[in-house]
């Protein structure tokens, strides 16, 4: 007879179903998504800015185990993809277990299980707590002077004001990255004048995104396989090219010439281009994949502002030279707090060690997905996370596989509560930091992947290595307490 667990994921977005589609895949069915929105999807539900895209391949920004034969693109828009997220949940028969409008603000371990504490004053108990609240959710407003006397409209990119008309007005935008130049690539020759305020260049790798045609979509539908195959084909060769950011040589020198070349191809004039020249290596901050960037700065109602932000004021953004750029609207593509993981919600593990006191010295788990002194939770996305240019379709399956094997453990009386031992957890941290000088990451920039000790909080290695650890729980890595209580089947 197995044991029946009672499970909590926490959040409802990409990796929280794909823990929920891991399970049921399993026969484990006495389990809760909590998802604090109104709706599921989460970054693909909060990020609605014109031009976002996923530059991840849609054929390998999917999960493995539900192909979606209908990508209308290479790379596919954000609208798309949260469709396909969302959808997941009825396809898959997840929905049931959906509790939306749940925000868990708490979490405590006690006699083996687990009691959660929602906003609204609800407790539950648990065996399992999964956290599965995502990467890039909190967003990060910039330290500028000023900037609420702002009298336009302003928005964070990721809070984007559909009510605010950009057509035909002045719009500043402030940010770089990824999200600034998809920005950029939309609204350059939408926006009656844009202004994109650079503090530091971005390379940027060309984006070939062609529309799949009607015949490979039918394709695809009549034989999914080929789904598979692509999706396996997308792997192995961003595989291949992601070693590039985990050591140095011949590939990574490639693709830092292709960011040269196109930018040397792509930006006419020498000025411009020696200002969208970046003083760190190709990839040392996550590399801009996009073709539509450096044709939308190089239009005349577009203009990159290199002077340094001085200040807001009321009629728009006061830079260094002392020139006020008047702004109808601003846009703060400004990026996410990387580092909050599940916070701010408490967790207290055993005997009362918070998360706090156990983060002192920043995020550290054991393998990217447990923590010591927390039994029988685990993360997706946790510290660590091969999250680079990866796919985070591809790690949540990883992490979710991991987690379905404890759990099967503990159906099976193995334990009644696990964690990792510290003594494998600084193994596997101090494995790490010797691996990190090797990385590109640690060539010498700023960037939302460092911590607060300028260590990127990155899998240091193939992401391969990943799937390859996370195959098997290593039972010798654990405390494993034996069953204390009978578990109580729900209902
Ligand atoms: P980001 O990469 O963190 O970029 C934030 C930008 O804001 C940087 O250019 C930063 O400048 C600038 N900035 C921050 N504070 C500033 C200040 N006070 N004054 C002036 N500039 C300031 O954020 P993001 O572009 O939103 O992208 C975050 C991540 O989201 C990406 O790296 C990616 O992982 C993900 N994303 C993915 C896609 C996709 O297609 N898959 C699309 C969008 C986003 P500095 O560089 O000088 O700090």
């Amino acid at each position: 007879m197995k044991r029946t667990p009672t499970i909590a994921i926490i959040g409802g977005a990409m990796s929280g179903l794909c823990m929920a589609a891991k399970l049921k895949a399993a026969g484990i069915t006495t389990f809760t998504i909590y998802e604090q929105g109104s709706q599921l999807g989460g970054t693909w539900r909060d990020n609605t800015y014109p031009g976002l895209t996923c530059d991840v391949p849609s054929r390998f920004y999917q999960f493995r185990f539900a192909p979606n034969p209908d990508w209308s693109r290479w790379f596919s828009g954000g609208a798309e993809i949260w469709r396909y997220f969302d959808g997941i949940a009825d396809r898959l028969g997840l929905r049931e277990h959906v509790e939306l409008n749940s925000e868990v603000v708490d979490a405590r371990f006690e006699g083996q299980r687990w009691t959660v504490a929602f906003a609204d004053g609800r407790e539950i108990e648990v065996d399992f707590l999964i956290s599965a609240c995502g990467l890039l959710r909190v967003p990060r407003y910039p330290d500028i002077p000023g900037l609420d006397s702002f009298d336009g409209a302003a928005f964070h990119s990721a809070r984007w004001d559909h009510e605010v008309p950009v057509a035909g007005r002045r719009v500043g935008l402030i940010g770089t990255g990824s999200t600034g130049a998809q920005i950029v690539g939309a609204l350059g020759g939408v926006a009656g004048d844009l202004k994109m305020f650079q503090r530091t260049a971005q390379w940027v790798f060309p984006m070939y995104n062609p529309r799949f045609s009607r015949l490979t979509r039918a394709l695809h539908r009549r034989f999914p396989k080929l789904d598979t195959l692509a999706y396996d084909a997308c792997r192995a060769t961003i595989d291949w090219v992601a070693m590039a950011l985990v050591a140095p040589g011949r590939r990574r020198d490639a693709i830092q010439a292709i960011c040269r070349r196109h930018l040397r191809k792509k930006v006419a004039d020498p000025d411009l281009r020696v200002a969208l020249t970046p003083g760190y290596e190709p990839m040392c901050k996550r590399i801009v994949i996009s073709s539509d960037f450096y044709p939308a700065i190089q239009r005349d109602d577009v203009h990159l502002i290199t002077d340094g932000i001085e200040r807001v004021e009321p009629r728009g953004v006061r830079t260094a030279d002392g020139t006020l750029h008047e702004l109808d609207v601003l846009v703060l593509a400004t990026g996410f707090d990387a580092h909050a993981y599940f916070q701010p919600m408490t967790l207290t593990g055993r005997d009362g060690l918070t998360l706090r006191e156990a983060w002192a010295d920043g995020p550290r788990g054991y393998m990217t997905v447990a923590l010591p002194g927390f039994p029988n939770f685990f993360m997706l996305m946790g510290p660590h996370s091969p999250v680079g240019n990866y796919s985070l379709t591809e790690i949540a399956e990883t992490q979710a596989g991991y987690v379905v094997q404890w759990i099967e453990l503990w159906r099976d009386g193995r334990y009644g509560a696990a964690e990792p031992r510290q003594d494998a957890t600084d193994r596997f941290n101090a494995r790490l930091r010797e691996a990190i000088p090797g990385t590109v990451w640690a060539s010498g920039c700023n960037s939302w992947y460092l911590d607060e000790d300028g260590i990127p909080e990155l899998w240091a290695w193939a992401p391969k290595r990943h799937r390859q650890e996370l195959s098997a729980p290593r039972l010798h890595d654990f405390e494993l307490e034996p069953v204390a209580v009978p578990a109580v089947a729900p209902g």
